[in-house]
């Protein structure tokens, strides 16, 4: 996503935003969007102007939420490869945790011999 100059929703002037999200240009416009001055500048436009101007706002939205849910889909996608990761860890520990067992019984060669020709012995 592109986080090139959009117009404030407060003020109506355009500002390039630091964070993707922002849709209002300082704190003081944040806090007037917060206290109902969500476009509030478009008061002071003809209805075109108005129109044209929700339209900019409503595809800045569009886009930041393309921009949330692509990041969401790829803390999902992190986190599954994390638990698989931690998965395969475990599997060998407990392998391994095993095998140790095995060694110490004395079946060791017979298990072996079993794994390498299955059915065979
Ligand atoms: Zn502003």
């Amino acid at each position: 996503m592109s986080a090139g100059p959009r117009p404030c929703r407060v003020c109506g002037q355009f500002f390039t935003p630091v964070r993707l999200d922002a849709v209002t240009c300082s704190s003081t416009c944040r806090q007037r969007r917060h206290r109902g001055g969500d476009l509030a500048y478009l008061a002071g436009l003809i209805s075109w102007e108005q129109r044209e101007q929700r339209q900019w706002h409503d595809a800045v939205a569009a886009d930041i939420q393309t921009h949330k849910d692509e990041k969401a889909a790829m803390l999902k996608r992190r986190e599954a490869n994390r638990q698989r990761r931690q998965e395969r860890l475990l599997i060998e520990a407990l392998g391994r945790a095993e095998l140790e067992k095995l060694r110490a019984s004395g079946d060791y060669d017979v298990v072996v011999a079993e794994a390498r020709a299955p059915g065979r012995q």
